[in-house]
């Protein structure tokens, strides 16, 4: 932890700014390991660029803040009372700063309140310091994302003996959300089960449509371990034959989404691993349908950075971990993604899902 506060300051310190201030969310959970709910009585950590960091807490929340790795840490926690003006505290706290880095996760009213109580201090988004730091995972992390990786798999597993004809996408996605807490997960984090045409829509969750012969079914779900790193994996089911020209595509993307993740190694920029999912789906006529990013960055949080999208011309790094997701979606008919969870290694990609990438035809 203290190796991650001092390398967070030495950033602060990089980018001109004279503090970080951060709220509870996945930034506070990254720095100092504490799981804090975000409530409105202001908790924040100041981690200024030079000296020791604070966390400031509402009194009430001190025995929360002394049990977790923060206490044992011995990093000072300052309380304040309930007719307390916490913004002053942390505005005591930094004399004379001029520009401090905001978390991109703090509350509109509680930026909007720190930047009353610092009115000379310039606020920025402390994004860029903590998504440079938090898209590089260390092996530690990386296997937690693999044990992440192996409850949803265990989940998707599953999901064949749950599709049956009159059933609806809700009562399949109920049952989903609870293998999802069986695996092991604290939380189901979103479930997708979008049938026949509910699939052209890709952040489509459930209805109460029916289950129908012949429908193609995008299972799309994930949720957080009890360390904190997130699970996301799609497969692509269907319920007796999807027909010829389904089939087809479905073909043409599984050797997209393969040839992405065969593509990952370091160096290789994020554009390009869209790019290679692209060109395939494009090469079969299907890149009309593709209408969004081939992915996004996971960790403590399911969506990111790095973003695997075209524009993005950041090199991929051992550790970067992230999904690889291309999909096909023609509104009114039906839609199709695989997605697995991949971890660029050394020299190639570390896949961190393992069911296999067929369309799984449940008959
Ligand atoms: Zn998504
Ligand atoms: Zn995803
Ligand atoms: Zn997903």
């Amino acid at each position: 932890m203290r190796e991650r506060l001092s390398r967070a300051a030495r950033l602060a310190a990089d980018a001109g700014w004279d503090a970080l201030l951060i709220t509870p969310g996945p930034d506070l959970r990254y720095l100092v390991g504490y799981d804090a709910v975000p409530l409105e009585r202001l908790t924040c950590l100041v981690v200024p660029a030079s000296g020791d960091p604070v966390l400031v807490a509402p009194l009430l929340e001190r025995p929360a803040a002394a049990a977790s790795p923060v206490g044992g840490a011995g990093i000072d926690i300052r309380t304040w009372g309930e007719t307390d003006d916490p913004y002053r505290l942390v505005a005591d706290l930094l004399p004379g700063s001029s520009r401090v880095g905001v978390d991109d996760h703090m509350w509109a009213v509680k930026a909007l309140s720190l930047r009353a109580a610092m009115p000379a201090a310039e606020q920025y988004a402390a994004g860029a310091v903590l998504s440079h730091m938090r898209m590089r995972k260390s092996p530690d992390e990386v296997a937690a994302l693999m044990g992440a990786g192996r409850a949803i798999d265990e989940v998707h597993a599953a999901v064949p003996s749950l599709l049956r004809p009159g059933r609806t996408e809700r009562e399949v996605g109920r049952d989903i959300a609870a293998l999802i807490l069986e695996t092991g997960h604290v939380t189901a984090d979103f479930v997708i089960v979008a049938s026949g045409p509910n699939g052209a829509s890709p952040h489509h969750e459930v209805s109460d449509r029916v289950l129908q012969v012949g429908d193609a079914i995008v299972v799309d779900i994930g949720g957080t371990m009890p360390d904190g790193y997130c699970s996301d994996e799609t497969r692509t089911y269907a319920l007796g034959d999807p027909g010829e020209d389904y089939l087809r595509a479905y073909a043409v993307l599984q050797q997209a989404q393969r040839a992405a993740w065969e593509a990952v190694r370091p160096g290789v920029t994020c554009e390009s691993i869209d790019a290679v999912a692209r060109d395939r789906l494009e090469a079969d006529g299907l890149g009309q349908l593709f209408i969004h990013r081939t992915g996004h960055g996971i960790g403590l949080e399911t969506h990111e950075e790095p973003y695997i999208v075209s524009g993005n011309t950041l090199p991929l790094e051992e550790g970067m971990t992230f999904s690889v997701e291309p999909g096909f979606y023609a509104e009114g008919r039906w839609g199709a993604r695989i997605e697995d969870i991949v971890a660029c290694g050394g020299d190639g990609p570390v896949l961190l899902n393992h069911r296999p990438r067929d369309l799984v035809v449940v008959d």
